[in-house]
């Protein structure tokens, strides 16, 4: 049985994987800083550690382990990553945990580790128009990420290529392009733009209006979790190729058809306000080239499809914490009538 380390189990794209390694036979620990919000980790042995501090790092890469994940980030969408203020929060976080779990891998002799970078490395200069945008990954440089978490990313990418390189080990590096789907943050300021979309238009009265940052026109691609999961095996199991490749969705949208999409799926009748708010860079969309021709593979998915089950689990969510309130408000109500 193969024993694999996931850090970051408590996370949306690291508790889909322990799921796929579970089911896949694994023996699987998991670490985080907070078990899974939504109870998505079957993980064997479950640690609930920093991975800025070396010596939870110590207990939990041991030398019986035959893979590692490396998911554990400071990390949101572009209401955490793009407004700046918690930037060096995200350089010193991330950069500690990559420093840490990469050298002891080295030290405890694991031969194979997995990183997950982002399409936040590539350079804003070919992001500026939202039709046109270049993601292939030898684009990458000279760089200009627009965020600090995107060089963040790139330095610790680069530093997995270096062991790589000259430690006895195998590494796997993946560029992600906006993961979603079921069992994500869908509010409170880390939630990305897919689940803020379906939240807020799961909040919307019949009729009503909901606000999307900037002029809508900017342009993303959207790849469902389950298929980001399969990207993720199967560079793990790839021979001789290390990345980094992007995992990503070739099926660019703007905003603002975004937003239509998701209003279509939920039935209601309501209007879209742009507004001033963080938005990233214009444009951005995979380029599947490399992954097609390294693993004979792409994801495939139409994005309304993931949408739909997506809304449809935000959707329950809502209703669920408006349960709550209700529950909550009930006795307050009583005694103000009383
Ligand atoms: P997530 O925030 O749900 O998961 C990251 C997890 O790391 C969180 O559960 C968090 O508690 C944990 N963590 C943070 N600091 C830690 C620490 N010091 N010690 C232990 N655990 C710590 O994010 P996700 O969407 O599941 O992303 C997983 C990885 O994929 C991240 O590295 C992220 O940067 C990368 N990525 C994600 C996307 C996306 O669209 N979701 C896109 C590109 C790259």
């Amino acid at each position: 049985m193969k024993r694999a380390l996931v850090c970051g189990a408590g996370g949306f794209i690291g508790g889909h994987l322990v799921n796929r390694l579970k089911r896949e036979g694994y023996w699987v620990r998991g670490v985080d800083l907070k078990e899974n919000e939504y109870d998505n980790c079957p993980a064997d042995e479950f640690v609930v550690g920093d991975l800025r501090d070396p010596q939870v790092v110590s207990k939990v890469v041991t030398s019986d382990l035959n893979e590692i994940y490396q998911l554990a980030a400071d990390m949101g969408g572009a209401g955490f990553i793009s407004t700046g203020i918690n930037d060096a929060a995200i350089m010193h976080n991330s950069a500690l945990i990559n420093l840490n779990v990469l050298e002891e891998t080295r030290i405890k002799g694991v031969k194979k580790i997995f990183y997950t970078s982002t399409a936040c490395v590539y350079p804003e200069y070919n992001q500026m128009d939202p039709n046109n945008p270049k993601c292939s990954e030898d684009s990458v440089y000279p760089a200009e990420p627009d965020s600090e978490y995107g060089w963040e990313k790139l330095f610790s990418e680069r530093m997995y290529l270096t062991y790589g390189r000259t430690c006895d080990m195998t590494v796997k590096v993946t560029r992600l392009h906006n993961i979603f789907g079921p069992m994500g943050t869908w509010n409170g300021g880390r939630e990305k733009a897919p689940a803020a979309v379906c939240r807020k238009v799961a909040e919307a009265p019949d009729g009503g209006t909901i606000e999307i940052w900037g002029d809508g026109l900017q342009t993303r691609s959207f790849l469902l979790v389950t298929e980001c999961v399969e990207g993720i095996r199967r560079l793990m199991e790839s021979e001789d190729f290390s990345g980094p490749v992007n995992i990503g969705s070739e099926e660019m949208i703007s905003m603002n058809d975004f937003a239509k999409l998701v209003i279509d799926i939920s039935g209601k009748n309501l209007s879209i306000k742009n507004i001033e708010g963080p938005t990233g860079v214009r444009g951005r969309n995979s380029d599947n080239a490399l992954i097609r021709k390294k693993l004979g593979w792409a994801p495939s998915q139409p994005l309304r499809a993931g949408v739909e089950t997506t809304y449809k689990w935000i959707a329950a969510q809502v209703e669920a914490e408006r349960a709550k309130k209700v529950v909550h408000a009930g006795p307050a109500l009583a005694k103000h009538v009383a």
